[in-house]
């Protein structure tokens, strides 16, 4: 993720912020621009949803799921017919809003939701909605009681993975070391994008080669994991136990941690992060290579920030007494995985 600020008064903000705690002005991320704007409120009779940004001749109306359910902070160009942002047009069904606690969260799932599309966007990946391309578009569901999962376009999430409590106890529960809301979004998409960059492709004999033959039963794989969990020795092979069911499940988890990898190493080189230690022969980060900004950034040079910077992260969250913030140890062949990611994510959209 991109470092904000506010361009009216330089505070630095986060993505999800709606109001600037400085200078008290309104903000909105523009996706167009790829940029929070701070925004002043210019209604006319003919447009009460009116905003201005510091490109006055650019008005902007903000999503309607930010002006009257606060649940989002995008804004669209003021022409666009739509009355939802870019990522909030991509749910297709919200939660019950009659139940109480729904609408908090409804807010959470957005907000992971949104960081998912950021990253996407900047990866230039499609992007469009089931409402735009029928056959090929994505859309998002929010529901009660299904299982959180991807079929012909439609992401649903089962909302109950919003509340932390119920996230946390089957964190426990399945013996999961990471679990959390934007992970399950992030996998999610890897279904969606396997069947739009690998199915039909010239990239299916490699993805084969590597995570193994997606025709192999699913439903046999989906029991023989509840019934004996993954094999010993899973580590050498996947980046986490789940992986280890099928080869669509290995590609879903490996897609997932791509994402975490581009959007921390985006952060860490926003914010300038070097590691410097004091012993001679622990590895240094200099110039954390950034891979939304910058097209050339090899795979290799991710690898190499990522191994130092994950440790400093887990060591950081320790000392604050939480859990490691990245509790995963990367196989070799785990990382040729992650580099076929990468590989099928830059032949596609170079960046
Ligand atoms: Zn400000
Ligand atoms: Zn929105
Ligand atoms: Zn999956």
């Amino acid at each position: 993720m991109k470092v904000f600020h506010c361009d009216h008064c330089g505070q630095l903000l986060f993505f999800e912020n709606s109001v600037c705690v400085r200078c008290g002005r309104a903000l909105a991320y523009v996706l167009e621009r790829r940029d929070l704007a701070s925004l002043d409120f210019a209604p006319t009779d003919a447009a009460p949803n009116r905003w201005l940004s510091r490109f006055p001749d650019e008005p902007l109306r903000l999503c309607e799921n930010y002006s009257r359910y606060n649940v989002c902070n995008w804004a669209v160009p003021f022409d666009d017919p739509n009355a939802l942002c870019r990522a909030c047009r991509l749910t297709r069904t919200i939660p019950n809003l009659s139940r109480t606690g729904n609408d908090r969260l409804w807010y959470k799932l957005e907000v992971a939701k949104r960081r998912l599309i950021y990253t996407l966007d900047q990866l230039g990946l499609p992007l469009e909605s089931k409402h735009e391309a029928p056959d090929t578009g994505l859309t998002f569901e929010f529901l009660e009681d299904v299982l959180t999962g991807h079929a012909e376009g439609v992401i649903t999430v089962n909302i109950a993975e919003a509340d932390d409590a119920v996230r946390v106890k089957r964190r426990s529960e399945l013996n999961e070391p990471y679990r959390t809301l934007l992970g399950h979004f992030r996998h999610e998409s890897g279904h969606f994008y396997w069947d739009r960059l690998v199915k039909d492709t010239d990239r299916l004999e490699a993805f084969r080669a590597r995570f193994g033959d997606e025709r192999t039963d699913y439903a046999a794989a989906l029991s023989r994991n509840y019934s004996e969990g993954a094999p010993p020795g899973w580590q050498d092979h996947y980046v986490s136990a789940y992986a280890a069911m099928h080869p669509w499940e290995d590609w879903a988890e490996t897609w997932a941690h791509y994402l975490h990898m581009i959007d921390t190493l985006e952060t860490a080189a926003a914010c300038g992060i070097s590691i410097a230690p004091p012993r001679k022969d622990e590895p240094t980060v200099t110039d954390v290579p950034n891979p939304v900004a910058d097209s050339d950034v090899s795979f290799d040079a991710m690898m190499d920030s990522w191994t130092t910077i994950t440790y400093v992260l887990d060591n950081l969250n320790r000392g604050l007494g939480n859990d490691d913030a990245y509790p995963f140890v990367l196989s070799a062949t785990t990382v040729a995985k992650l580099r076929f990611v990468h590989e099928t994510i830059t032949a596609h959209a170079p960046p």
